[in-house]
Formats: C-alpha cells, structure tokens, sequence
C-alpha cells in the first residue's frame, strides 16, 4: 500500500466535487493527472498497480477511473474486468489509457465494459475535458437508470405499462409491466402488434379493433376498455390510453400509450352495481332499476314510435306455500320462478326483435311474490298475451320443492304503451290493477288494463276505507241460504253467509269485501262476530220451536291459522247455548292441505268440542281425496263450477260422478252446492249426493226470511222437495 499517496487519505468517499480514481504504475503520469484533475476542481485518489487500484475503488467509490492498461501485478483489463463485476462498479465510466493503439486492444477494453478509450501521451488539458465529459454522461446515465426504476415502480403499484408504436418502423416497444398483465414474462417475445389482438376476450375483439381503425383515421387520444384473456384462463379487465405524436404534415409518426390492469376496480363496481341494482335473493333485477329500464325503454319506445309493454305478476298461493313449507322453501320457489319467468321472456320467437338488441325482455322482482316483466319488442299488444300465457303455461303444473309438489301459477295483469299509459309509473300500476283482476277473474290467468279497471281499483280503495267502520256501524248483516236433504227435501241445514249493507255503497257481496278484510286482517274479527251471530241465529229458531237445524259457518285461512279459533267458537256456543252438534265450520281444502301437526291438531280438537267439519269449494283445490282422508273431516261441498253445466257437461258429470263415489266410499256426507236447475238436482240425487243448496231450493235471505221459510219447510213437510220446486 506503500504507492498509495498520502494526499489521498482524507477524501471522502462521494464529495461533493467528483473524485477520479487514477491507477497507473507510471509516476510521471499520476504526477501530471494529479495536478491537471486538481486544478480542473477535481479530487483525485492514486494508485500505481491493479491491486491498489480495486482497493481504492472498493473503498472510495470513485466517480470515475483513469485505467493505465500495462501495469505489473495485474494489467488493466484484468482491474477493468473486476471492477464491472462489483455491484458499484457497473456503472462507473472507466477510460483505459494505454501506449498500445492497436485496433485489438481498443476492441478487447470496449468488450470488457470500458467506457473510453485514449492513447498515451496523454493531452491532460484535452483529457481533463473528456473525464468532465464522460462524468456529465454518467450524471444523465445514472439519472435515467434511477428514474426507470421510479417508473417500473410506479407501474407496478399502479398496474399499467406503457407501450410505443413506432408507426413507420412497425415495432412496438412494451413496458415489463404489460407482459406482467398479460400474464407473460418480459421476455417473452409472443406480444407483437399482431399477435396483440389474440390475447383480448372474443366478445370485445371486434369492437377494438373497429375502434382502433378509426382512432388510426382521426389521430386523436384515444380510450378503450377491454377484456383479456389470459393463459392460465384468467379474465382482465384493461384500460387502454394512447395519443398520437404527429410530424409538421400531421402524419402520425408513433402512437404511445398506457394500458392499466383495472379488474379489481371493475369487479368491484360489477359487485357494487349488482347489490344496487339486483334482487339478492333472484338476481333479477329490483324495483328501483326496473323503473330505470322502464324510462329509459319509455324514451325510445316515445322516439322510436313503437309500442311496449308491462307485465305485472303475482304468484297465486304464494303466501301460504311460505306459511306452510317454511321460509327457505318460499325463496326457493321464487328462485325457480325468476329462472322460468327469464326463460319464458327469453325465447321470444312470437316477438319480432329488433337488431342490435340483445335483451327480449327485463325481468324484475319488485319484493315477495310480485315481479314485472318489461317488452320492448313487440309489435303489437297481442304479442305481450302471448308471452303471458306461455308463463302460465310453464308455471301450470306441479312444482317440486323439497319434497312436496306446490302449484305456483300467477296471476298476470298486462298494460301496454301507449294505449293504457304514457309514463312509467302509471304503466305499472295499470299493470297492478289488471293483476288484481287477474285475481278476481279466479287467479291463474292474465288481463289486460281496461279503464274500467281504474274504475273499479278506486271504488275499491274507497270501499276499503269504508269497510274499516263497517262493523262499528253495524253494517254488516247475514243471509242465511238452506241445505236440504235430497231425499226428504227438508231444510237440514243453512249456511251463513255475510253481506255488507253499507251506508254509501249499498249492499256489498262478500267477493268484493272477503279479500279486503283477509288482506288487512279485519276477517278475524268479522268472523268472530259471524260465529257469534249464526250460533245465536240458530239457537233463537230452536227457541221459536223450529225443528233444529244445523248452522255452517265459513272460515277464512286466517281465522282458522289464528290460536283462539277454539275459544272463539267455545264462547260463540256458550254465549248462544247452542250444542255444538249443531255447527258446521266450512273450511277449504287449501286450508287444510297445509300439512302442519298443527292443523291435524286444530281439526281433531273441533272435532272433540263437537263442532261437525266441512270441506268447501271441493274439487277447486288439490281434490286429492285419499290425502283429505287423514283429516277428520265429515262432509264435502262440491264446488258449483261442476254443477252448473250438468248433467250435459260429460267432464262434469264424470268428475261428480267420482267425487261422490270415493265419498261414499270415505264414509262422507256430500253437499252440491250451486244447485239451480231440476235437471241438475235430480241427476245428483240420482248418484247419491245427500244434500243440496243452491237457488233451486232458495237464495241467501234474511234471518227473517229464513224463519218464515224453515217454518213452512218443516210444517207442510215436503215444501221445498225437488220435485214441487223443480
Ligand atoms: P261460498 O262459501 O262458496 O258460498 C256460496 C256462494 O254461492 C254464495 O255466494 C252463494 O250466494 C252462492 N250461491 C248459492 N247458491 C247458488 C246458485 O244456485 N247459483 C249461484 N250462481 N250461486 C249460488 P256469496 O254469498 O256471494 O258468497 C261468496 C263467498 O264469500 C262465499 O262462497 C264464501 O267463500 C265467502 N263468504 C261469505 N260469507 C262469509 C263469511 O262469513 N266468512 C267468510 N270467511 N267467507 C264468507
Ligand atoms: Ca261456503
Ligand atoms: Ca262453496
């Protein structure tokens, strides 16, 4: 270390002017370097032999190297060479001087990493300015190595690389970080401008490759979003940015741009979009982004003078499937129904389509069992009943759900623009009131909007309001229809049935006010009352000294559901002293189907308290007779739908046929309600049925009425007998 100068001792690795490390066995030349670098501004550090020489470097970090090449110990590329191998020496510009000017020697230093080259003697005035020079290159070298590793950085964290399309020579230059979005590494060489368009998603590589023409066409900053696809299956989502940079005649001379991977972004926007604008539980849409289509759809169907139209659905047993099966098995049901009311809106071959449009249909699921459907794509009005009943159609039959077969038909309401409506909201309650006729027309059907409708909803908001004091005001009255024995022609029974005599309206019919007051609850108090009534009804006729009768009483699935039906029908027989043995309760099939130990329970109680069961309506509902077997029931009414068409009607009378058979058969008594032609009573009473009401043999009529009626019955014994009455 003896040829290491003392002057050397206090230089700071990195001061501020910069340090020039010169290693050369000549004393002459350290001398003259010394003193020329020196009085240039810069610091030197001697060493006169290689070894010396890496010493200093490792130490000292230099800014730069003079490199003597012919040196003993170790010659100049050997220290050339060992340095580039250092970590901090990669970058450091080395000038190798040597008295060797062959070509060889030149080539053999540049090969090895050395930054310049010059021949001995050196010019030290000349070559004070070449190390300045090559020290300012080494500044810019080093500012731009730092910045690129800035800008890798920066990429990295943001997820975009940069790329440039050198237009003229046709290559492109990509950024580390696009291979890493496209899931390559940077060396790989498969992403070219051609192969480029392989990598993006099917669905958007027509669409970008139109669009970039016409960037290429109009040389302005474009904008693209597209999806890629990766190797390993992948899909990204990318934002490509680009502008042109354009020569004095504006011909574009490259294009540069960004492309930035924004999946997480868009998935969760799509995340996000889909909680706002979709049904959880269905995944169709949710009331607030139908009414958005529904605008939107507004405004072009206005535009486009076209017609559209509203689907308004609601499922017809919806509520009790719920009750009965348990909630998991409701949203399962409105699962399968979303799947076919899309499939059903899907295939639109009845509906001409229009180009470009891909959705048929938007279907949405407003809460509960209520869903909308919107076409935009008919042509005609018709066309919208055609895509009712094929839901009708593939919702008419039994439905499997955890194990039970449940019928989900709907009832439908259609209105059409521009016909029924001309904005959004009135459409679709338009839709609304037709649904509710849907309803009333008996369920399972669809409707179009009629203005009478409209008519008919607001008389019915109007009645509800009523009806709230109808039982205050002691509006409410009951009719009491008689059942008679087919064979005597006796009066046996008399079922009570409810009429509102209303102060504004008139005398309302329970079709009308029954759903009302089932809906808002006010049955279950309503009926109470007509329990009361009718046990003391039919006491007050046993004190006249009529011969007894029994009384039958409808109750409604929520009176029957309600826990204090047993108490309320014990007190109404005690209040009224009247023997249970004389109370029919007329419950509907639906409502015992709801297969819970509960309902067996509550039958078998009533049973118990005395109170004698009859299955309404028969044949309406499930009509699985073996099933009904399980309960403890004692008569069935067969529905008047069978009986008005007979005995002409070959189904009718083949389905009343059967139907008495199989009760007998069950040990039930049978009643044939609806009975209003001879024709009709005899052919029953041919087949066996018991008992019979119906208009033949009497309308509903006032308790008065009905007394007058029971007394003449049972005095000149054969007063309403088929055959006299016929
Ligand atoms: P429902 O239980 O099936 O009652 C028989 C209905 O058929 C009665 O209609 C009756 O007037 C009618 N009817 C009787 N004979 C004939 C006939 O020969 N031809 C025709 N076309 N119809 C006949 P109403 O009184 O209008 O009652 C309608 C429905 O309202 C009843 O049907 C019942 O479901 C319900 N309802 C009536 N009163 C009450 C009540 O107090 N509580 C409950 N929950 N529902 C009631
Ligand atoms: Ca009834
Ligand atoms: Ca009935």
């Amino acid at each position: 270390m003896n040829s290491v100068k003392k002057s050397n001792a206090n230089v700071k690795p990195n001061p501020t002017g910069a340090l020039v490390l010169v290693i050369d066995d000549d004393q002459t030349t350290q001398v003259l370097a010394k003193r020329s670098l020196e009085n240039a501004g810069f610091k030197t550090i001697l060493a006169s032999n290689g070894v010396d020489g890496l010493q200093l470097f490792d130490r000292y970090r230099p800014d730069i190297v003079l490199l003597d090449v012919e040196m003993p110990i170790m010659d100049g590329f050997k220290v050339c060479r060992e340095i580039r191998s250092l970590a901090s020496g990669r970058n450091t510009p080395i000038l190798m001087i040597t008295g060797l000017d062959d070509i060889d020697s030149i080539e053999n230093a540049y090969s090895i990493g050395a930054t310049d080259f010059a021949t001995k003697p050196v010019n030290w005035a000349i070559m004070v300015h070449r190390v300045r020079y090559l020290l300012r290159s080494s500044i810019i070298f080093k500012a731009l190595e730092a910045s690129k590793v800035r800008l890798a950085k920066a990429q990295k964290i943001a997820n975009l690389g940069n790329w440039d399309w050198d237009i003229k020579r046709n290559k492109v230059f990509w950024s580390d970080q696009i291979y890493r979005i496209f899931g390559m590494n940077p060396s790989d060489s498969r992403l070219d401008r051609k192969s480029f368009f392989q990598f993006i998603h099917p669905e958007d590589r027509d669409n970008l490759k139109t669009e970039f023409q016409a960037d290429l066409l109009q040389l302005k900053p474009s904008n693209h979003e597209y999806r890629i696809q990766c190797e390993n299956g992948d899909i990204r989502y990318l934002l490509q940015q680009a502008q042109f940079t354009l020569n004095a005649n504006n011909q574009p001379l490259r294009l540069s741009g960004t492309i930035q991977d924004i999946s997480e972004r868009k998935i969760t926007e799509e995340k996000i979009r889909r909680l706002a604008y979709h049904d959880s539980l269905t995944g169709l849409l949710n009331r607030n982004s139908f009414q958005e289509r529904l605008e939107t759809a507004l405004c072009l169907a206005k535009r486009n003078n076209r017609i559209m139209a509203v689907l308004y659905l609601d499922l017809d047993n919806f509520k009790r499937i719920n009750d009965t099966l348990g909630h998991d098995s409701g949203d399962l049901l409105l699962k399968i129904v979303a799947k076919c009311l899309i499939e059903s809106t899907r295939k639109s071959d009845a509906i001409a389509r229009l180009k470009n449009n891909q959705n048929d249909a938007e279907v949405a699921r407003l809460g509960g069992d209520e869903f909308t459907i919107l076409l935009s794509e008919i042509k005609q009005p018709e066309d919208a009943g055609l895509v009712a009943q094929r839901i009708l159609e593939k919702l008419s039959g039994p439905v499997p759900l955890n194990g039970h077969n449940v019928f989900a038909t709907p009832s439908i309401g259609i209105s059409v623009f521009p016909e029924h409506a001309e904005n959004s909201s009135t459409l679709l309650k338009n839709a609304d009131t037709a649904m509710y006729h849907a309803k009333q027309c008996g369920k399972g059907n669809f409707q179009f909007y009629t203005e009478q409708m409209n008519a008919n909803s607001l008389a019915r908001l109007k009645l509800e309001s009523d009806l709230h004091q109808a039982l205050e005001n002691k509006e409410f009255a009951i009719y009491y229809q008689p059942i008679i024995d087919s064979e005597s022609g006796q009066i046996i029974a008399a079922e009570s049935l409810l009429r509102w005599k209303s102060r504004k309206h008139g005398l309302v019919k329970p079709c009308y006010f029954i759903p009302m007051v089932e809906s808002n609850g006010m049955i279950v108090e309503i009926g109470k009352w007509v329990l009361q009534q009718s046990c003391k009804q039919n006491a007050a006729w046993q004190h006249a000294g009529l011969k007894p009768i029994r009384i039958s009483v409808n109750i409604s699935s929520l009176q029957f559901r309600h826990t204090n039906l047993l108490d309320t029908i014990e007190q109404a027989l005690q209040a009224s002293a009247l023997s249970a043995d004389y109370l029919i309760l007329e419950l509907t099939e639906g409502m015992i189907m709801q297969n819970s130990d509960q309902t067996i329970q509550t039958l078998q109680k009533l049973k118990a308290a005395g109170v004698k069961i009859s299955i309404d309506d028969f044949g309406t509902g499930y009509s699985s007779l073996s099933y009904l077997k399980r309960f403890p029931i004692d008569t069935l009414k067969i529905d008047k739908s069978f009986i008005s068409d007979l005995p002409h009607d070959k189904d009718d009378a083949a389905i009343t046929t059967a139907v008495i058979a199989m009760a007998h058969s069950l040990n039930l008594r049978i009643i044939a309600e609806g009975v209003e032609k001879s024709e009709q009573a005899e052919f029953l009473k041919h087949l066996g049925c018991h008992s019979m009401q119906g208009y033949l043999f009497g309308k509903p009529m006032s308790a008065e009425n009905f007394q007058a009626c029971l007394k003449n019955s049972q005095s000149s014994n054969e007063v309403i007998s088929i055959e006299k009455t016929g």
